[in-house]
């Protein structure tokens, strides 16, 4: 299988140089160059509802042209060696139900107690065997206001070929954020705190990218919601749930995001096969997504919100140019010029027969902290379950859909653990949730991290010091 760029102008690379690359030089995103069935044929896909967390990903990333060597690569991210990474390893994401006809998919289980692990868990070992393969080495960059930096950590830390520097917003993210980041111990993890804000923090990556001889130099290397890894992982856990529901009729599934990632991965699930009904985009207040398929314009909005759902105070929800790029029928010329419009002018109509056809796929709702607040309350109140804020914003969006959802199965999707946000979530039910024990010493760890200004110069310097992949 071979990867092309939604843009239509860099050669077709393989799944491995996709996820090395990131993003494909000619500015677009990798997809690949056709859909494959993730499972042969009725009783193949049927029984991935009994399979294993790994078997079920290993078909998958298999049918997506990852190598053999990936198979076993699943198998350490996701079973490891003990103690396991993941707190249910078999099935990695449990289904929990909390009322008829409706469950939550629970992906928070990692180490980090995001659902980011489960894509970052396998881009570690992933990375490390691969690059151990050529016999090279990176360095890892990512800017992170929120989850994506502990599940960068949990899953680089300790290893061989890659070292990772992070670079957070000074007293912008909370203190379990924080200490996630700050307490591997590991000596190849460099937790940044930068003067500034997290726009400042990702400026500082764009620049870093950018210049060209410096980005060679440190071998650069990017995580981000765009890596194709990310998305091929995550459309794990939607194949095995909608198999284990399908009995009931397709699975409608509820996705809180901002970057469009997770949905687009329940997209993909369905392409390759899966059961799936409508996918809900559920949004906070920045609702670039939200208001792109109910209005038919995607715009971007002056400055980004600051929310209850710190994870997905996003303004450019960057993987909506892949499905973008199939509702234009895979015309990247079309893509380019659309994207030229909204670097310009900052927004672009959807053609109309594009918008149809997403439509058919997605729905899409925006919720409000008061509403994420009370939908947190509701799932306590009526059925005893915890939610994180940015879980709640899925069940929230669920009430809120226009026209509404079906009878058939409804899943949410729960992307963090309610102790990562222990404050709001206390302020919603007055319970104060405990951190699960493999964790529950993280304010007793010691941290270290250091302290820039936002200044391209003192991070280029700052990496050159410490990256064991300069030459
Ligand atoms: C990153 C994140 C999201 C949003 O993910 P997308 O990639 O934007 O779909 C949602 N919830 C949590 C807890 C996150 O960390």
């Amino acid at each position: 299988m071979r990867y092309i760029s939604t843009r239509g102008q860099a050669p077709p690379v393989s799944f491995l140089d996709a996820v090395l690359n990131g993003m494909a030089p000619d500015g677009g995103l990798y997809v690949p160059e056709r859909w494959p069935d993730a499972f042969e044929g009725e009783v193949e896909r049927a029984n991935c509802a009994n399979m294993s967390f790994c078997v079920a990903a290993s078909y998958v990333l298999e049918a997506l042209g990852g190598e053999e060597a990936l198979t076993r690569d699943v198998y350490d991210a996701y079973l490891g060696s003990p103690p396991a990474p993941f707190a249910f390893p078999m099935h990695v994401a449990p289904l929990v139900q909390i009322g008829p006809g409706e469950w939550v998919l629970e992906l928070f289980h990692g180490p980090s107690l995001s659902f980011k692990d489960i894509a970052l868990q396998l881009i570690g070992v992933m990375l490390d065997r691969e690059l151990r393969a050529r016999d090279q080495r990176r360095s890892v960059i990512c800017a992170t206001s929120g989850d994506t930096g502990g599940a960068a950590v949990e899953a680089l830390k300790g290893r061989e070929r890659v070292d990772l520097f992070v670079l957070t917003p000074k007293g912008r993210v909370s203190e379990v954020q924080r200490r996630f980041m700050t307490t591997s111990g590991a000596e190849n993890i460099f937790a940044v705190e930068i003067d500034g804000d997290f726009d400042a923090c990702q400026s500082l990556v764009k620049a870093l990218f950018a210049d060209a001889s410096f980005a060679a130099q440190a071998a650069l290397s990017g995580v981000n919601s765009i890596n194709w890894a990310r998305i091929a992982a995550q459309s794990v856990y939607y194949h095995v749930a909608a198999n284990v529901l399908c009995a009931h009729g397709p699975a409608q599934f509820v996705v809180p995001t901002g970057n469009f990632g997770d949905a687009y991965s329940g997209w993909v699930a369905e392409k390759m096969g899966a059961p799936i009904g409508k996918i809900v985009v559920a949004t906070n207040a920045n609702d670039i997504l939200a208001r792109a398929l109910n209005s038919g314009r995607y715009q971007r909005s002056p400055s980004s919100l600051e929310t209850l759902s710190p994870a997905m105070d996003i303004q450019v929800a960057s993987n909506f140019e892949r499905i973008l790029f199939e509702a234009l029928d895979r015309d990247a010329e079309h893509v380019r010029r659309l994207y030229a419009e909204f670097g310009e002018s900052g927004g672009f109509d959807i053609p109309e027969a594009a918008w149809v056809k997403l439509r058919e796929d997605f729905q899409a709702a925006a919720v409000n902290d008061e509403e994420t607040e009370k939908a947190m309350q509701a799932a306590y109140d009526d059925g005893g379950y915890l939610a994180c804020p940015h879980t709640a914003v899925a069940l929230a969006a669920k009430w809120k859909v226009d026209p509404p959802l079906d009878a058939r199965p409804i899943v949410h999707l729960a992307t963090a653990h309610p102790a990562k946000f222990p404050d709001t979530v206390e302020r919603a039910t007055g319970i104060r949730p405990h951190l699960p024990p493999k964790c529950a010493d993280l304010f007793e760890r010691a941290e270290k991290f250091d302290t820039l200004p936002a200044d391209v110069e003192a991070v280029k310097r700052y990496i050159r010091g410490r990256s064991r992949a300069w030459r």
